[in-house]
């Protein structure tokens, strides 16, 4: 089939810009196939999207492609090299079970990364297998759906499907493919690999390919790689508020883990805060908190300060100026975090305008939602819908002042009630992917080939605003107390 052909017949139109770039950026692979691919679940929205013809990637010769059995026309996978700083310490990374099969370009003119991770080694996996297990290859698919109908960038999941042959972890698991998609795979560790084993013009490269594919806007700056870090400052700034503002917890925010674009990315010990407590942790290997809750956006700032380190041969010649730059562009990382994050709480507070006493109004609600241990996105829809179970909070005389400074306060906005009320439908979810649930849709679907229990959440899942009866079950609390403990996806 030429290209031409194949475009009309499957939809796939993929471009291979990345393997444009300077040769120590990426490895030329050729699929490793795997025994009997099945399909477990295809994303109909986002195949739409790209374009594909979902008949076709459900027919034997789709599933080759999702599998990696097979690779459309005209493009060479590839495995991305890069490095990262996993809990503070530098290593030499890439993908180890992942592969490029290149850029779909969608009907709209986009041009969206398609990855297959769990597809085999690569000369990036060092000790590992390569693969992945089904268990956390349909974790990611419905987090990462549920993230981006919550409105959160984020990369997306296309199709998982079994691969037939089993992966030894602590027991024999079945191995899974993902597709995920991204508006590109470009990571803060790209960048660090860059500068740490390239030559400044690969660098200068690697950064116009950046601004090419994500910040166009820059191109004819006079600083173009300065502006190119403000603006990844600015999404992250912006993304990190709305994982705030939910709850999200990602667990492993390593600088290979985050974006250039300002998608969320990686969803291996990711998990949504139960009760409101800044220390909250759930991964396992987290044993220090470094990624609690609360010290997110610190963690964030530090990650960018590993992306500006990379920069600076780019942004002066002269390396002091250089520094001054990058530190001038990154304390404002605190400032744009804090705004998003306030804009968003106030939201949450159903409050249209700003005065200057809602720091306090949302810092005491936060405290005391700390003190009596209430649940983070229940207590939010508690205030929506003035429907306050007799909890701890609600009969405590702290929350009774404050209650009555949050209404006084709702009454000087010139919005009326209901407009307060709608405001704070929108902006407080009605369920979120809690930790019970999921595991409860992983457990049908693995242990026993059931898929019906995780359809009927990513249903749910759908629409976190809808505020609809069925969605009401979704957001009982589980009935175990023990803490919940996530595993990196490996
Ligand atoms: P992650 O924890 O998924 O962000 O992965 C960190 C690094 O470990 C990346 O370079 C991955 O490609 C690599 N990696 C994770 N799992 C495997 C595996 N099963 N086989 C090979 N490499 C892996
Ligand atoms: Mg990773």
């Amino acid at each position: 089939m030429t290209k031409r052909e194949e475009i009309i017949e499957t939809g796939w139109n993929l471009e291979s810009s990345y393997a444009s770039l300077p040769k120590t950026f990426f490895t030329h692979l050729n699929p490793n196939p795997v025994q009997s691919p099945t399909l477990i679940i295809l994303n109909e929205p986002v195949a739409k999207s790209l374009g594909l013809n979902m008949n076709v990637l459900q027919s034997e010769a789709g599933i080759k492609v999702l599998s990696g059995n097979e690779t459309p026309e005209g493009v060479l996978p590839l495995a991305q090299a890069y490095a990262g700083h996993q809990f503070g310490y530098f290593n030499r990374l890439g993908d180890g079970r992942a592969m490029l099969i290149g850029e779909q370009i969608t009907p709209q003119g986009e041009q969206v990364d398609i990855q297959l991770k769990g597809s085999g080694r690569t000369p990036y996996s060092r000790g590992g297998d390569g693969r992945a297990a089904l268990g956390p290859m349909l974790r990611e698919y419905i987090i990462s759906e549920a993230m981006h109908a919550l409105g959160i960038p984020t990369t997306r999941s296309l199709a998982v499907v079994t691969t037939g042959e089993s992966i030894i972890r602590e027991t024999e698991l079945p191995g899974a493919i993902l597709t995920r998609i991204a508006s590109s795979h470009l990571r803060v560790g790209t960048f660090e690999y860059a500068a740490q084993f390239g030559t400044v013009d690969e660098l200068k490269a690697l950064a116009n390919y950046a601004i090419k594919r994500h910040y166009p806007d820059v191109k004819e700056d006079d600083n173009r790689y300065l502006n190119l870090f403000k603006e990844v400052i600015k999404r992250q700034a912006s993304l990190l508020a709305k994982w705030q503002l939910v709850g999200f917890i990602h667990g492993v925010m390593n600088t290979d883990n985050m974006t250039i674009s300002g998608e969320t990315i990686d969803y291996g010990p990711c998990a949504f805060m139960d009760a409101y407590d800044p220390a909250t942790v759930f991964s396992s290997i987290d044993t220090k908190g470094r990624y609690a809750y609360g010290n997110q956006p610190s963690i964030a700032g530090w990650n960018l300060a590993r992306f500006a380190e990379t920069l600076l041969p780019l942004f002066d010649e002269n390396q002091e100026k250089a520094v001054e730059m990058a530190q001038d562009a990154i304390s404002n990382f605190g400032k744009l975090f804090h705004i998003h994050w306030f804009t968003g709480m106030r939201a949450k507070l159903g409050l249209f305008n700003e005065e200057k006493e809602d720091e306090s109004l949302i810092g005491d609600l936060l405290e005391i939602m700390k003190k009596y241990r209430t649940d983070y996105t229940n207590t939010f829809l508690a205030l929506t819908f003035d429907n306050r179970k007799d909890t701890k909070l609600f009969n405590s005389e702290e929350f009774a002042q404050w209650n009555e400074k949050w209404q006084a306060r709702r009454g000087r906005q010139e919005e009326s009630k209901s407009m307060s009320h709608q405001l704070m439908r929108n902006s407080n979810p009605a369920v979120i992917p809690r930790n019970h649930r999921v595991e409860e849709a992983l457990e049908a679907a693995v242990k026993e080939g059931d898929y019906s229990v995780m359809m009927r959440l990513l249903e749910v899942l759908s629409n976190p605003y809808a505020h609809s009866p069925e969605q009401v079950n979704y957001s009982t609390l589980p009935t175990s107390t023990s803490p919940y403990r996530t595993f990196c996806g490996t």
